[in-house]
Parts: structure tokens; sequence; C-alpha cells
């Protein structure tokens, strides 16, 4: 079972507004923006038991998403009740403890007069992650080919907004393949760690967690930002700090954190062994998946 709904913000009649679709048949032009250049922008939520998770967080990053490719600003109310929708009927058809809910806006059909996005959201299971949840991933490191800086410097990159243009995260991953890893960490040219392709990286040393500073043109990561709230309750200190790959070395535990998959324990890191405290990742993927948003 897979729920499909149309989200049409435009049409006058607001029960108009969510068309459920048969997510098997096709529903976008083959002129469609987001099909002919990945121009458009999406998020990924994580549903537990019907219920969407960190939907605020996910909303804010829509829409500065939004802002930074010049789209309209998205009506919000309505893609946070389509979302919510997609997500009970997704749980309602398949009782799934782990759903997805993924939203995508794009820019629409080309040329168009006047421009319309096309946008929908569809609810379907989420992959069985235990394994990486348990038992961690291999991780390796590869050159973003930008600066820390790149964000500042060249805000026309787009460094930082979640766009349908993903071709390159997904690459890294069969680069990951053929190395035999699981998984990336981007670095900057300049030396700085970044995130993953699908992930934030969450640190730990001591009693102190980090994630790379946001200002570098990172995802603001919903799911890093439930983690911090759940290591704050545990008494960690948090923060944003700039990381460079020396200072991995130093690390106590490290984490890739995104929807879907939560928290996976990096257990290896350009081949060299990492830390996993089974403990303190078991608690934190517990808790998140106990969230009531
Ligand atoms: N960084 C990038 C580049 C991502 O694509 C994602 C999610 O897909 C994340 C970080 C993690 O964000 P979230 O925790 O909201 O899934």
């Amino acid at each position: 079972m897979t729920v499909c709904l149309l989200v049409h913000p435009d049409r006058p009649d607001p029960a108009e507004r969510l068309v459920p679709v048969d997510a098997d048949t096709p529903q976008v032009s083959v002129t469609d923006l987001g099909v002919t250049r990945g121009d458009g922008v999406f998020e990924v939520f994580t549903v537990v038991d019907g219920r969407p998770q960190a939907v605020e967080a996910h909303l804010r990053r829509l829409a500065n998403s939004a802002v930074m490719v010049e789209l309209a600003a998205p009506d919000l109310a309505l893609f946070e009740q389509a979302v919510r929708r997609a997500a009970a009927e997704e749980y309602r058809a398949t009782h799934a403890h782990e759903l997805l809910v993924k939203l995508i806006i794009t820019r629409g059909i080309e040329d168009a007069e006047p421009a319309v996005s096309t946008a929908w959201v569809l609810g379907f299971p989420n992959a069985d992650h235990t394994r990486e949840r348990r038992d961690g991933v291999d991780v390796i490191t590869l050159d973003r080919g930008y600066p820390h800086d790149i964000a500042a410097r060249a805000p026309w990159l787009l460094a930082g907004a979640k766009t349908l243009s993903y071709a390159i995260n997904r690459s890294v991953l069969r680069e990951a393949s053929r190395r035999g890893a699981d998984d990336v960490l981007f670095v900057s040219s300049d030396g700085y760690v970044l995130e993953g392709p699908s992930s934030s990286l969450v640190v730990r040393r001591g009693t102190r967690i980090w994630t790379p500073s946001t200002a570098q043109g990172l995802l603001r990561g919903t799911t890093q930002g439930c983690v911090f709230e759940e290591m704050a309750a545990r008494g960690y200190a948090t923060g944003e700090a700039l990381l460079r790959s020396d200072d991995l070395a130093q690390a106590d535990g490290m984490w890739l954190a995104s929807s879907g998959r939560l928290l996976a324990p990096i257990r290896s890191l350009d081949g060299r062994a990492v830390q996993v405290d089974h403990a303190l990742t078991d608690a934190i993927n517990e808790a998140l998946l106990a969230r009531t948003d």
C-alpha cells in the first residue's frame, strides 16, 4: 500500500486541495521541471504508529528550502494536513510501526503561465534499519569539493537547501559501496567535516555532543535536533562547532542521524575502528521512536 495525495494549494475549493491518487499510475508530466531538471524541494518524515515526527522542524526547513530556490512560499498548514493524512492512512492500511512520508514540491510544468508548482505527498513503509542501528555503519570521508564557507560565498549553489537534485547524494553511496563501506561523510575542500549525503553527523567527546555548524551550508537535521534534545535530557551538553577531520580522532563516539534510519553509530571511519556506545545508541533510538509530535 502506498498512499499518495496530490496537493493543490491554489484550488478555490478547500475540499479539492488534497486529492488521493493511485501511486502506481503516472501522475507527473514529462515536462515537469522536477523531473527534467531536479528543480524543486522535498522532505522525508519519519512516521511512528501513524504519527509523523518533528513536523514543525521539517516544515520550517521546507519553507527555508523554498526561499533558497525562489519557489512560492508553501502553504504550510495544507502541507501539514497532507503529511498527517498520508501518515494516518498508510498506517491504517499497513499497520507498519515505522513508515515514511515524502513531500515533494517541484517548480511545475516548464514555461507554464502562470507558473504553478506540482506537489504531492507519499506514504510508504520504512526499510528495516535494525542492523545499522544495532551494529553500526562503516563510513568513508569524501571530498565535497567546496570550501566550508561556500554558503556565504556562493549562495546560488544552494548549499543547505533540500533540493530534488540528489544525483550526487546517490553517487557517493555507490562510491562507498565500491570501497566496501555503507555510507559517506562529506569533508570540505579545506578540511572541515560536514554531513552525510542524507544524514547529519553527531559527535561525542566526553559529556559534550557536537554537530558540524550548519552555517557551512548544511541541512539543519530534524533528527539531529531531536537527538540533541534527548542527549540534553540525559545530561550531555550539546552544540554546533566547526570540526576539522583531525578533531574526529579525539571523538569518543560518532553517529549519522537521519529520518528513517534514526541514529546509526559509526563503527569505522576510513577503515579506522570507532568506539560504539550501544547502550546510549539504543536508549536514544528508543526515545526517538517514542516521541510524540
Ligand atoms: N543532511 C542531508 C544532506 C540530508 O539529505 C538529510 C536528510 O535527508 C539530513 C542531513 C538529515 O536530515 P533529517 O534528520 O531531517 O532527515
